[in-house]
C-alpha cells in the first residue's frame, strides 16, 4: 500500500510516522507536491499548514485538480485542520480556493488565534474512547449537508466529518500517540 503524505507545508513527517505505526504489511509512505507523485498512492493525508497559501500552490500546480479527480475515482483522503478546510465545499466570509470535497462549510480560526491552540478530549463515532485532540489555530465546521456526516464534536461543535472515503477533522491526531484514526484511515 502506497500512502501519500500531501507535503507542500505543515507536520506531514508525523502523519508518516503515525501511518507506519499502524504496522501493515508493505506500507510506503510518498511526500506529495505535484500531481505525477499523487498518481503512485492509494489513499492520501492532507496535513495542518494554512490554506490560504497551500491552496494558492495547489491551483497552481495542478496537484488539487488530481486531487479533486483520484477523490472522484473513490481513492480515500483525510484532512486535518488546514486539510479539512482544503477538503470543504465552502469556508465562511471569504472566496478562498478549495477543493470542494467535503459537503461542509468552515470557519478558519474558530476557536481563536495561536494563543488559544488547546487540547481536549474529543468524542468520535466509531471509537470506543474519546481521543485527545490537539486543536491549533482550528476551523469548525458550521454546517454538515448530505452525504457528509458529523462524526466528532467538542463542546456542541462539529470538529469531525465523514463522506465515504473523505475524512475531516478539526484536530491533529497525528501529534499524539494515539494512531486509532490513522488506523481507521487505512481501512477506508
Ligand atoms: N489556521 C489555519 C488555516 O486557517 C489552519 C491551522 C492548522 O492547520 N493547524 O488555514
Amino acid at each position: 500500500m502506497h500512502v501519500g503524505v500531501v507535503a507542500i507545508q505543515g507536520d506531514f513527517e508525523k502523519h508518516a510516522a503515525a501511518i507506519l505505526a499502524c504496522g501493515y504489511d508493505n506500507t510506503t509512505i510518498v511526500e506529495i507536491r505535484t500531481s505525477e507523485e499523487l498518481a503512485h498512492v492509494e489513499r492520501a493525508i492532507i496535513p495542518g499548514g494554512e490554506s490560504t497559501t497551500v491552496g494558492l500552490l495547489m491551483q497552481r500546480y495542478g496537484l488539487g485538480d488530481a486531487l479533486k479527480k483520484a477523490a472522484s475515482e473513490g481513492m480515500p483522503l483525510w484532512g486535518t485542520c488546514m486539510g479539512m478546510i482544503m477538503m470543504a465545499k465552502s469556508v465562511i466570509g471569504r472566496h478562498q480556493y478549495t477543493l470542494e470535497l467535503l459537503e461542509i462549510e468552515v470557519a478558519r480560526n474558530a476557536f481563536g488565534a495561536q494563543v488559544h491552540s488547546f487540547e481536549d478530549e474529543v468524542t468520535v463515532e466509531g471509537l470506543d474512547q474519546p481521543v485527545l485532540g490537539v486543536f491549533i489555530r482550528a476551523p469548525i465546521v458550521t454546517s454538515v449537508t448530505a452525504p457528509a456526516q458529523t462524526i466528532a464534536k467538542y463542546d456542541g461543535k462539529i470538529v469531525g466529518v465523514r463522506q465515504g472515503k473523505l475524512i475531516g477533522t478539526s484536530f491533529h491526531p497525528e501529534l499524539t500517540d494515539d494512531i486509532r484514526l490513522h488506523r481507521f484511515f487505512m481501512t477506508l
